[in-house]
């Protein structure tokens, strides 16, 4: 089992790193929390880029610190990714890339020029230097740059906040297809719910440097004793595969993975293969409740469901009911005066109407 064994502690003049578990070293790992939570301080722990005397690291089973073994960074086999692009200005692209690429020996190279470039849609860029690409465009190549040194682990630390909005709609999509494409793990900074939705496949919650909880990303979001629940954007990630496609109305079926019930849900057309997995977002202002099966509606997606918990939501008018939908769960956000008319509790069998879903890769 491929994981990251930690025990971090660090101790500053006012703030102090208290972390210990184990990650799945697999998929997009957030680590997410406010600003000041200790996340790029965690980063640097793992990177070696922190000492932090006293602490213990294990990657795949191979020890990169314990008591006075400390592997340097350098030897680590991380690609790090900062917020700013640092490019070297009086290199073009290509040989910026190029430094990244032939710090490796040619035999340890697992990536590859031809690989990287047009995963990233750096074909036309290569002969530019970095004050030619847009904020965007320069971070793109920082992650090709950073893959060519063929890391067993890439770590993240926000690298899209210091974007604009158009610039990072613009590089989700890389970030997406990196996930999708290449089997290579990555620990995610970030301080964005919107992005963590996006691309985490697994979520650690960080406050005042130490763990609040971690888990599956779908659990996590739903779960009523964390604020991501409570956030206007409230929303639940489900696991989904494609299974049908309908091109007289434009929309693609997908089956919800692990579903007992074998639920489906329908999403604007996507050209992806049959079985492709897909991430569906769902947001709790989204969801309705009824007690029967509408007929009449234009509604598309209506699913059964089982209600597990009824919890407070930001608003003193309304609250938030966490519901089974055959093994994931989504999140509705009712008023109180509807919890009450349609007498909602836990285990009653309700009918989610979703009026809307995000459908992500
Ligand atoms: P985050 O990345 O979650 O915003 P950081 O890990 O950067 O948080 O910072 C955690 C805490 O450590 C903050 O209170 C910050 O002010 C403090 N800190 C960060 N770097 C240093 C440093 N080099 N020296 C002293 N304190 C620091
Ligand atoms: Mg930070």
């Amino acid at each position: 089992m491929s994981s990251i064994e930690f025990d971090f502690h660090l101790r500053r003049e006012d703030f102090s790193l208290e972390v210990r578990g184990e990650l799945p070293n697999q998929g997009i790992t957030a680590l997410f929390g406010t600003s000041g939570s200790g996340k790029t301080t965690f980063l640097r722990c793992i990177a070696g880029l922190e000492r932090a005397e006293g602490s213990k690291l294990i990657v795949n089973g191979q020890t990169w610190q314990s008591g006075s073994n400390f592997m340097a960074t350098h030897q680590r086999p991380i690609g790090y990714v900062f917020q700013e692009a640092s490019l070297f200005a009086h290199l073009k692209i290509r040989q910026n890339l190029e430094y990244g690429w032939k710090r490796i020996p040619a035999a340890q190279r697992k990536v590859d020029f031809d690989e990287v470039i047009p995963l990233l849609g750096l074909e036309n860029f290569l002969k530019r230097y970095p004050h030619q690409l847009s904020g965007g465009q320069r971070q793109r190549v920082a992650i090709a740059r950073a893959l060519l040194t063929s890391p067993e682990l890439l770590l993240m630390d926000e690298p899209l906040s210091a974007l604009d909005l158009e610039s990072k709609q613009d590089i989700l999509p890389y970030l997406e297809r990196l996930h999708d494409e290449s089997s290579l793990p990555i620990l995610y900074v970030s301080h964005s719910p919107d992005e963590v939705v996006r691309l985490a496949d697994h979520l650690v919650l960080m406050e005042n440097g130490s763990i609040q909880a971690q888990g599956e990303i779908n659990s996590l979001l739903t779960r009523s004793d964390l604020s991501l629940s409570k956030l206007d954007e409230a929303s639940a990630v489900l696991k989904c595969r494609v299974a049908s496609h309908d091109p007289q109305y434009h929309v693609t079926y997908v089956a919800i993975d692990d579903c007992g019930l074998n639920q489906k849900l329908l999403v604007p057309f996507k050209d992806f293969p049959m079985q492709h997995p897909v991430r569906v977002r769902i947001l709790a202002r989204d969801v309705s409740l009824a007690m029967q099966m509408q007929e009449q509606t234009s509604i598309s997606n209506i699913l059964p469901a089982r209600v597990v918990e009824v919890f407070p939501s930001n608003s003193p008018f309304q609250v938030i009911v966490k519901l089974d939908i055959g093994g994931q769960f989504i999140l509705s956000k009712i008023t109180k005066r509807s919890e009450a008319l349609l007498k909602i509790e836990k285990d009653k069998l309700v009918y989610a109407q979703v009026k809307s879903v995000a459908l992500m890769r």
